[in-house]
């Protein structure tokens, strides 16, 4: 991807914990990154095709000069958010805010902090739960993975009873799919996902065997993915019923990576019929 850059922005604000901070204020330095697709206006010479970086930095002192927070922190994830929300062609965006001279009698050359942040992508989740309280299990995954700031549930299937697959001398599964909206890599979604399947117990021994929660990230937007750790679209996917039918009731594409329709995928799967949707 394209990259346009913005070096060191000089502002005169008045972030700070501490109150001196509050009162003189200091000169805080912005640098941006921008990842966005630049050949349009490289070919065509035409502002329009382009983000004007004087209307960009314009958006950064508003937000500087004109906003209060306590941390550069939340200055820069601001700056972030707000960039990404008013300029849909940019991809990614890097924020450097530093304070280059901290009103504290100490002698270092200042203070960053720096963040990258993209464009939320929507990611699919499979559940599955066959130990405990089942459908309280799989309600409490969505609700403690939705707390993260940076992962918003967007729609929940309905819950699915299904046979074991595999191990099949253990109680039955319930099995969901949920969309999120999330603009963590697919690696550190997948940190927070198994950090939720520890929270509710999740042991892992058997392979294949019961457990409280597993959760899946059966797609990660248009991505095909192999690491050592993580394959998307989930490598089993389309072998599995239980998984296909409730992602089918909450896709908005019929067609996925690696299954040009979910929808053929599942009638020409008799296991199907075992997907039943679940009812206290
Ligand atoms: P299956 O993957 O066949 O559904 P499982 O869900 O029971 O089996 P787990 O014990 O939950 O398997 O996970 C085993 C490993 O699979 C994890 O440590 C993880 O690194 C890896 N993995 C690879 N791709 C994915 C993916 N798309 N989603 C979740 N885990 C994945
Ligand atoms: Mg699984
Ligand atoms: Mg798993």
């Amino acid at each position: 991807m394209d990259k346009m850059t913005l070096n060191r922005m000089e502002f005169f604000a008045y972030h700070g914990v501490y109150a001196e901070e509050n009162k003189l204020g200091q000169h805080y330095y912005v640098d941006l990154e921008l990842l966005l697709p630049l050949s349009r206006a490289g070919f065509g010479d035409e502002l329009t095709e382009t983000i004007n970086y004087a209307e960009l930095y314009a958006r950064v002192r508003t937000i500087v000069v004109e906003r209060t927070f306590r941390l550069i922190e939340a200055l820069a994830e601001h700056i972030a958010q707000d960039l990404l929300g008013f300029y849909p062609e940019l991809q990614e965006v890097l924020v450097r805010v530093t304070k280059p001279h901290p009103p504290f009698e100490i002698h270092f050359a200042g203070v960053s902090v720096e963040i990258r942040r993209s464009r939320p992508v929507e990611v699919y989740v499979g559940l599955g739960s066959n130990l405990g309280e089942r459908h309280e299990l799989l309600a409490e995954a969505i609700r403690l993975l939705s707390e993260h700031p940076r992962i918003k549930l967007l729609r929940q299937s309905r819950l699915y009873e299904t046979e074991p697959v595999g191990f099949v001398e253990q109680g039955k599964f319930l099995n969901q799919a949920a969309a999120f909206a999330t603009d963590l890599p697919p690696e550190e979604l997948l940190v927070e996902l198994q950090r939720v399947e520890n929270r509710l117990g999740r042991v892992r021994d058997k392979r294949w065997g019961p457990r409280t929660v597993d959760l899946d990230l059966l797609l990660y937007g248009q991505v095909e993915l192999r690491l050592p750790r993580l394959t998307v679209p989930h490598p089993r996917l389309a072998e599995r019923a239980f998984v296909l039918v409730p992602l089918a009731e909450i896709a908005t594409d019929d067609a996925v990576p690696g299954l040009s329709s979910l929808s053929a995928r599942i009638e020409a799967m008799p296991a199907r019929n075992e997907v039943v949707p679940w009812t206290r």
